[in-house]
This record gives C-alpha cells, structure tokens and sequence, in this order.
C-alpha cells in the first residue's frame, strides 16, 4: 500500500483534491479529502471527499448517480495537494457541467476546446431549456428531425467544396459539426469517445 503518513494534512486535517478526467485530463473539480475519506476511496475504489460546508463525509454520485472510479492518485511535490484521475459517470458538477471550471474569468479559449464548450452549452440547454433555443428545438424535435439535418447540411458541404468556396465550406462544415455535436449529445456520445477511435486507428 502507499505511505499515506507523508501527506500532509492542513490543520483542520484536509488536503486539496484536483480531479481529473482520465481519458480527456480535463479538470472536473476540486474538493477537499480528510484522511477518512482518503481510505474510504483506496478501499473502495470510489472518489470520497469531505464537505466542509456539511461537515460530514461524502461519496460523489451517492445522490445524482455520477460516481467518480478512482484510476490514478498522486501527491504533488510538497506533499500538501492530491490529484486524483477518475472515471467520472455522467457530469461532476452538481450543475449539471462535465467540469465546475466552465466560467472564464480571464484570457481565452484554447481553440482545441472549443468542441468541449460547445458540447457543454449543447448539454446545458439539454438540462435548463431556454426559450428561443435552437438547440432545445432540436433535441426536442427528436432524432429523425436531427438527422434530417445532418443530411441537409453534409449536401450543403458538398455544393460549397464543389464550388470551390473556401469560406462557405468552413461554414458549411460548422453547420454540420454542430448538428453532429446534437446528434452525438442526443444519443448520449461524447467527442471524447470519437477522439479515442480515433486515436485507437492510428498506426503510430
Ligand atoms: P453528488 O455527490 O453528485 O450526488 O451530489 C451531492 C451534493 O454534493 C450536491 O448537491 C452538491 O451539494 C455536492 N456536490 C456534488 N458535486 C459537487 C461538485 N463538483 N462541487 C461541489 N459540490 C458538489
Ligand atoms: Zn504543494
Ligand atoms: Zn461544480
Ligand atoms: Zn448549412
């Protein structure tokens, strides 16, 4: 078993938690762990953690099902921070977000994040629906209705590469990323599951 005497606990006997995605290494929260709750994951296998504003003990998941499987844990250099790679079931925020870091208060986006955001938004309307939302329209419409998009758009693609229109093709395509981010969001896949195919393809 792991020396768990070197980390080092504050004075109220907690230590810091980043929780990362396994598979995509996005941070999905940060929470606190006493040593209780530390055992009560290696034990068990599931994320545990220590509310402080409850005061008590808490498995993650035990109330909204999304359960965190604990895949890989590590202590920083100092040893007073935790990270901790998880199998997270469903979202991790309580809000109903992959990840509680989707406020941006300073900089920009990465732009390799950008199908992450728009899946989170696509996800958001699927579970607080906005009046006026096209996407809410969408998901409400159904799959067929979906589809029914998706083929529309992958013609319009093809008229604008056919045409040779550089800036009506990236239009085009985005219309058609977009509605396969709906189709994928409906059936319940993530981009991620598409980026580890695909990864799994590759030769080298
Ligand atoms: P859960 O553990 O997902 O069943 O959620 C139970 C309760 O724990 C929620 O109502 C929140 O109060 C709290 N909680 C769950 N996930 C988080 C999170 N990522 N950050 C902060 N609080 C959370
Ligand atoms: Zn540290
Ligand atoms: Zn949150
Ligand atoms: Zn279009």
């Amino acid at each position: 078993m792991i020396d768990l005497s070197s980390i080092k606990f504050d004075e109220k006997g907690l230590v810091p938690v980043v929780v990362q995605d396994f598979h995509s290494k996005q941070v999905l929260m940060v929470a606190y762990m006493n040593s209780e709750s530390l055992n009560l994951t290696l034990q068990t296998g599931y994320m545990y953690y220590f509310s402080r504003s409850r005061n008590q003990i808490w498995k993650k998941g035990e109330t909204s099902g999304n359960y965190q499987i604990l895949k890989c844990l590590k202590v920083d250099c100092d040893k007073d921070a935790l990270l901790a790679q998880v199998e997270q079931i469903g979202n991790a925020c309580h809000t109903g977000n992959k990840s509680c870091f989707f406020t941006t208060l300073y900089g920009e986006e990465s732009k390799d994040d950008v199908l992450k955001r728009l899946m989170e938004i696509i996800e958001d309307r699927k579970n607080n629906p906005k009046e006026g939302s096209y996407t809410v329209y969408l998901l409400k419409s159904g799959l067929d209705k979906i589809l029914k998009k998706i083929g529309e758009e992958s013609s319009e693609v093809i008229i604008a590469a056919k045409n040779e229109e550089k800036d009506q093709v990236v239009w085009e395509v985005s219309d058609l990323v977009y509605h396969l981010s709906v189709l994928l969001s409906y059936l319940q896949i993530t981009w991620d599951d598409i980026f580890e195919h695909l990864k799994s393809r590759m030769k080298e």
